[in-house]
């Protein structure tokens, strides 16, 4: 077993070593897995290194700012015409998270694993897997100090970004003396830490808002008030003019709840699916119990995507939570 500092020198090496790379990310991309993806990109752009940036999807609307965001091609839209040899992946606990874009891989791909979630089972050729980091974005941070380059602002505001979005604004428990320790490094850098905070935590659109009422409208708790969850239809999209990113932070309010150990939210897809996300008080391991439905993630915040019917994927899940209680 290599240690960290191992991981990340074989990481270098291998970016110094060769050219052309593909940047890839998680499906329904989050903060930390934009920021990511840019960091590393900004990276090779200083190594004068060739790159592209990828997702199966879209980037959300509001992680567009960061440094070349608008130049992560979405797949869906933009079918690349050729395969890539050199892959890093970033913030993806296992290979089916990142999607489609696999397909552009070629069958001997070289890939390099960047990721901080304990359920990531090592999928790369190299694997920097390190679960004590808050976010893959603190995991590129260590990666680019290895580098004789100089940071400048538009890199250490996605790294910022990305710790930032992970941790729930330095709230959550992956908040470790080194996170605040980097996050003030990237302050002195210029990084406008209340400016990014407002716009990506504090502020709403008035479709966030509204879908946020209509999935308050669902809530359900179980008689014990351990576990508590709150759904989303496509109707109910449709009705607030919500997208994809404008659910985020829904499931942290049956967290919330006073007693409530484990909070749920369901969201049904259009094609049928649910996509399940679990946040936990601390006791219940929702990594363990997102795996058993063939997703992952940490401890305290996991989830997966079952197809099916949602009132049955409801109370299959809840069930499930509840033994582990
Ligand atoms: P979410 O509930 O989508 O915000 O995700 C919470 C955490 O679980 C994040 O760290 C995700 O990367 C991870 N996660 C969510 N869905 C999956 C999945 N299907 N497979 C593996 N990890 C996941
Ligand atoms: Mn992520
Ligand atoms: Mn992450």
């Amino acid at each position: 077993m290599q240690t960290y500092e191992q991981e990340l020198q074989q990481a270098k090496e291998f970016l110094l070593k060769h050219d052309d790379y593909l940047i890839v990310s998680h499906v329904q991309p989050d903060g930390d897995a934009v920021s990511s993806t840019v960091a590393v990109g900004w990276l090779l752009s200083r190594l004068g290194k060739k790159f592209t940036m990828m997702n199966e999807g879209v980037i959300p609307n509001r992680m567009k700012s960061l440094w070349h965001a608008e130049y992560i091609i979405n797949m869906s839209e933009q079918p690349p015409q050729r395969t890539f040899t050199n892959v890093i992946c970033v913030d993806c606990a296992d290979f089916e998270r990142v999607g489609r874009t696999k397909q552009y891989f070629t069958e001997d791909a070289a890939i390099v694993n960047i990721d901080h979630h304990p359920t990531n089972n090592r999928y790369g050729a190299i694997n920097v897997v390190y679960p004590e980091a808050a976010a893959t974005a603190e995991i590129l941070f260590d990666l680019l100090n290895l580098f004789d380059i100089e940071w400048d602002i538009d890199v250490a505001t996605a790294v910022y970004t990305g710790l930032l979005t992970d941790t729930g604004g330095f709230r959550y428990s992956n908040t470790s003396p080194k996170v605040m320790n980097i996050a003030s490094t990237l302050l002195s850098y210029g990084v406008n830490g209340p400016k990014i905070a407002e716009y990506l935590l504090e502020e709403m659109t008035l479709p966030q808002l509204k879908v946020l009422v209509q999935a308050l409208n669902t809530l359900h708790i179980t008689s014990d008030g351990k576990v508590a969850w709150v759904h989303i239809t496509p109707q109910h999209m449709i009705d607030s003019g919500a997208v994809s990113e404008d659910l985020e932070g829904i499931v942290n309010y049956p967290r919330n709840i006073q007693g409530v150990e484990v909070g749920i939210l369901f969201k049904q897809l259009n094609n049928g699916a649910v996509k399940v996300s679990m946040r936990s008080a601390g006791k219940v391991n929702v990594a363990a119990l997102a795996q058993s439905f063939g997703g992952g993630g940490h401890v305290r915040a996991a989830g997966f995507r079952l197809e099916g019917d949602l009132e049955d994927i409801m109370s299959k899940v809840v069930e499930q939570v509840r033994r582990a209680l």
